[in-house]
C-alpha cells in the first residue's frame, strides 16, 4: 500500500529530480489535488492509504509537470487572491505579485473599474470580489482567453463585463469613462533571455512581450486611457522591476498627475500609478 505521506515524498522527489525548485509545494498541491485533502487534512491523514485512483491522478500529474509543463496548467487552476481559477495554456498564469496590482486598485474608491489584457479574468475578478457594488468591465484581444475569464467569472459568480478589443480602441468603448483602468499587460523585452526559462516558454507569447524595450503596449495604454477615465480616475500598470522610472516618465508624458510606483514584498519597482488631473 501507499500511504498519503509516502505519495507526497515520492512525487516531491521525482519533481526535484526534474528540476522544479519549488519541488515541495507543488507536491503538497498535486496530492491535495488528486485526494481532494486540504493543508491541514494532508496532516491528519498522512498515514492513511492513497486510494488506486488518487494515486493515478497523482502519478499523471507528477509525470506531466516533470515533463516541464507548468503545474497551473497540468492542474488546470490557480489560486489568486483568495479566487481559485481556471487556467488553460490560452491565459497567462497568474502572478503572486500581481496582488499588488489589485491592492494597489482596492486601495481609493471607485465606482466603475475596466482592466485591459483580462486573461484569466485574476485582475478583475478579484476587484469584483473585493467592491461587488463596483460596475466592472474587462477587455482582451484573444478570444480564447475571454472564453477562460467569462468560465470563471460564472463559476464564482462575479458579474463582468467581457469585451474583445484591443486595449480601449473597441467601439464598445467609444464614449465610455472609468475611475480605475488597470492593466497587467504585457512588458518584456522580445529578446529577454528568461523567456526560455521557467513557465514562460508554455505560456501565450502575446502576453508576454512588448516589443524590443518591453514598452510598447504600456505606450499605447498611457495614450488611450485618458479619454477614457473620469476626473480624478486612476491608470494603475503593472511592470518589469528595471522599467519603473521609464513607466512613470510615460504616465507623465500622457498627462497624469500623481504618478506614483508601488514595490512588491521584495522591494522592486512593480506597479506604476497616475491620475487624471482634476480640473481642465
Ligand atoms: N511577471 C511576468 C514574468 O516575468 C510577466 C507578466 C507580463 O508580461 N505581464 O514572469
Amino acid at each position: 500500500m501507499t500511504t498519503i505521506a509516502a505519495a507526497l515524498r515520492e512525487c516531491r522527489a521525482a519533481l526535484s529530480k526534474a528540476g522544479s525548485d519549488e519541488a515541495r509545494a507543488e507536491a503538497r498541491l498535486i496530492i491535495m489535488t488528486a485526494t481532494g485533502l486540504d493543508e491541514a487534512g494532508l496532516i491528519v491523514h498522512d498515514c492513511d492509504e492513497m486510494s488506486k485512483d488518487a494515486l493515478a491522478r497523482a502519478k499523471d500529474a507528477t509525470g506531466k509537470r516533470a515533463e516541464g509543463i507548468p503545474l497551473a496548467y497540468v492542474l488546470g487552476f490557480r489560486d489568486f487572491f483568495g479566487l481559485r481559477l481556471a487556467v488553460s495554456p490560452a491565459v497567462l498564469i497568474p502572478r503572486n505579485e500581481t496582488e499588488i496590482l489589485v491592492e494597489q486598485a482596492l486601495s481609493a474608491p471607485f465606482a466603475t473599474a475596466c482592466d485591459l489584457g483580462t486573461g484569466s479574468g485574476a485582475v478583475i475578478l478579484a476587484i469584483k470580489s473585493s467592491r461587488p457594488k463596483a460596475q466592472c468591465w474587462a477587455c482582451d484581444l484573444s478570444e480564447e482567453a475571454l472564453e477562460v475569464a467569462r468560465a470563471n467569472a460564472r463559476a464564482l459568480g462575479l458579474e463582468v463585463s467581457f469585451v474583445r478589443s484591443s486595449w480601449l480602441l473597441s467601439d464598445e468603448f467609444s464614449g465610455m469613462r472609468f475611475d480605475l483602468i488597470v492593466s497587467n499587460p504585457p512588458y518584456i523585452e522580445e529578446g529577454d533571455p528568461h523567456l526560455a526559462r521557467t513557465s514562460l516558454p508554455c505560456e501565450p507569447r502575446m502576453a508576454l512581450t512588448s516589443g524590443r524595450d518591453g514598452l510598447d503596449d504600456i505606450r499605447a495604454i498611457a495614450a488611450q486611457a485618458p479619454s477614457h477615465l473620469n476626473k480624478g480616475g486612476r491608470l494603475l500598470l503593472e511592470h518589469g522591476f528595471d522599467q519603473g522610472e521609464r513607466v512613470r516618465g510615460i504616465l507623465r508624458k500622457a498627462g497624469f498627475s500623481d504618478v506614483r510606483t508601488a514595490r512588491d514584498l521584495e522591494g522592486r519597482e512593480r506597479v506604476t500609478s497616475g491620475a487624471m488631473p482634476q480640473a481642465d
